[in-house]
């Protein structure tokens, strides 16, 4: 069975974590159902609790929120951070580093990973801003190493939305724009798909800048019209409640029962209201992706698409937002709060081979090949071919006393090897013979997941020259194959002639020798017509070989064989006199 490998999404205020499971992306949720747990940790008396647990504490005991501002920091980076900072030789807060607190969070999502799949799990894709610097990654992957997984990418998040959402079919040179707006977070990343993998062309964003902050003032609000002056984390509770409410609903109320002395504390709040409210911090979003798109120099008509990230763009005045900066609907196709992580796991799947197996090709998209004398493309798989499959050929060495042959393995569907895309290339040593002698078997095997392997065996020796390419030869972005196709159907001619002249020319390289050599045997071997009419063709092939026609060049091969039947015969005839006679004599 092969690793699984779990995406996942650390987010600063939420965590989720997928896989690719008969070749979807799925998120795992925890016992309760949840598929999103919050990014809390709780430290007691040597236990630690994570999530929901986790929160429920808050307000009794001191319980660690949005540690991911502060994880591959500095100390003076993160001078006011709402956490309770230490800062002995570093930055921790109660006592631990932020990887040791990610790394707890990390390992709740892989203790759920691996009850949902019943299996153990030791491998992730993780996410990070578009923005982290190589601190803040490479704290991000030792949090992962402590929490026993081993981290095979660390994914951006705007790529991984991107992924969620499928736009990498869009193709080459796309642009996408996805809008990010979190828990404590907002960001715009402007991306492109370049090569088939996507590209940040510019991020911008805002670390203060989230669904918090709504709430912050949607309950000062609240605060305000109750006649209450200090905001308590209840209320703040509350607020986060009504605004879910109202992403839904008209209306709701804003409710904190036994409140001061007994009494409850009630407000109706319209979404009208809350709107206003939340404009400020709209504007400031909007602002930031005025921004990224003039960094990336890309004007709002050039892009294909705009997608949504983040709990807080489930609020409609958010979507109304950046539907008006961007002049476009956009898509909705996903949950936004669990696009990163389905996005991530769409990358682990990809890794560990389960969504091409599943989803993607299970054909070869263009032809698989070698390298053969005179510089042409010989396929051994074609395109098409289903996979798994294999195939197999025979070569000989072209010259006498070669000790290697080079093999070079080629994909496409041109004649000619020097249009047609290289993969690979190696060396096989076999024993010095005389030309034409030495047998090379030269075997193709592409298995389920798509890695193709070559073997090429001397057969004198047995010995095997082994070359493996391992996504190549059936991921092919779907332009390219396209682009090979069409070129080999516009150049099919000319490939063609070119093929059939290079056959011709190692045909006659292989036959004027020869018939050079009988010529000067003459004797009664050859009578005067046959040596006449022998040469006449002879002469024909050496004009034809300057001419450059293939046409005229196979005609004259052709010939000059027919006119060499007769001598052939009668040789091949002597030999086995001669061997018999010689039999007979022992
Ligand atoms: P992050 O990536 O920053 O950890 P998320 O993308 O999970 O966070 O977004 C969390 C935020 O989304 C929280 O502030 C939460 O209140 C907000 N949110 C979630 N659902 C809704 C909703 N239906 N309406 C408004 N806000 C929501
Ligand atoms: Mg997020």
């Amino acid at each position: 069975m092969e690793d699984v490998i779990i995406g996942i999404d650390l987010g600063t205020t939420h965590s989720a974590v997928g896989v690719v499971e008969s070749g979807f992306p799925i998120l795992l949720a925890n016992e309760e159902g949840r598929r999103v747990i919050p990014s809390a940790v709780w430290y007691g008396d040597g236990r630690v609790e994570v999530g929901e647990k986790a929160l429920r504490r808050r307000g009794v005991d001191p319980v660690v929120t949005s540690v991911k501002r502060l994880i591959g920091r500095r100390p003076d980076e993160v001078g006011d951070s709402p956490l309770p900072i230490e800062d002995r030789g570093g930055v921790r807060v109660l006592g631990r580093t932020p990887e040791e607190v990610s790394a707890e969070i990390l390992r709740e999502l892989r203790r759920i990973a691996g009850w949902r799949l019943e299996r153990e799990v030791g491998k992730a894709v993780i996410t990070v801003p578009a923005y982290f610097n190589d601190a803040q990654r490479s704290a991000t992957k030792r949090a992962g190493e402590m929490a026993g997984l081993e981290v095979v990418r660390i994914l951006n998040e705007p790529t991984a939305a991107a992924l969620a959402y499928g736009l990498d079919k869009l193709g080459e040179r796309s642009r996408v724009a996805v809008y990010d707006l979190g828990g404590g977070t907002f960001d715009l990343s402007v991306l492109e798909m370049c090569d088939g993998v996507f590209q940040v062309l510019s991020t911008r964003g805002d670390t203060r800048l989230g669904g918090d902050d709504l709430d912050a003032a949607l309950a000062a609000w609240c605060a305000e019209e109750a006649g209450v002056g200090e905001i308590d984390l209840r209320m703040l509770q509350e607020a986060e409640r009504v605004k879910r409410v109202l992403s839904e609903d008209e209306r709701a109320v804003f409710r904190v029962p036994f409140f001061e002395d007994g009494r409850n504390l009630e407000v109706e709040v319209t979404r009208e209201r809350f709107e206003a409210l939340v404009a400020p911090f709209l504007e400031r979003s909007v602002a930031c992706c005025r921004q990224a798109m003039h960094d990336a120099q890309v004007g709002l008509d050039a892009l294909d698409a705009v997608v949504l990230v983040g709990g807080s763009t489930r609020i409609p005045a958010v979507r109304r937002a950046v539907a008006e900066f961007f002049g476009r609907e956009p898509d909705l196709s996903q949950h936004p709060d669990e696009a990163i992580a389905l996005g991530a796991a769409i990358q682990a799947g990809v890794m560990s081979g389960a969504v091409r197996k599943m989803v993607l090709l299970d054909v070869t998209p263009l032809s698989l090949g070698i390298e053969t004398f005179g510089g042409l493309m010989n396929v051994l798989i074609p395109r098409n071919t289903t996979i798994p499959t294999k195939a197999g050929e025979m070569f000989t060495n072209a010259v006498a006393g070669q000790q290697s042959m080079r093999i070079r393995v080629l994909q496409g569907e041109r004649e000619m090897a020097r249009d047609n895309w290289q993969l690979g290339e190696f060396e096989v040593p076999f024993e010095t013979a005389e030309k034409g002698r030495a047998r090379v078997g030269v075997q193709f095997r592409i298995d389920e997941n798509g890695i193709l392997e070559v073997l090429a065996r001397d057969t004198a020796t047995g010995r095997d020259t082994v070359l493996e390419i391992r996504d190549a030869a059936v991921d092919v972005d779907d332009s390219k194959v396209e682009e090979m196709v069409s070129e080999s159907v516009e150049f099919a001619f000319e490939d063609m002639a070119e093929r059939v002249f290079t056959e011709a020319r190692l045909k006659a390289e292989e036959l004027l020798p020869a018939v050079e050599s009988v010529l000067s045997q003459g004797g009664d071997l050859v009578p005067e017509d046959e040596v006449t009419a022998i040469r006449g063709a002879r002469d024909a092939v050496s004009e034809a070989m300057d001419s450059k026609d293939a046409n005229r060049l196979k005609s004259a091969v052709e010939a000059l064989d027919k006119a060499t039947e007769a001598v052939a015969a009668r040789m091949v005839e002597r030999a086995m006199e001669e061997a018999l006679s010689r039999r007979l004599g022992e």
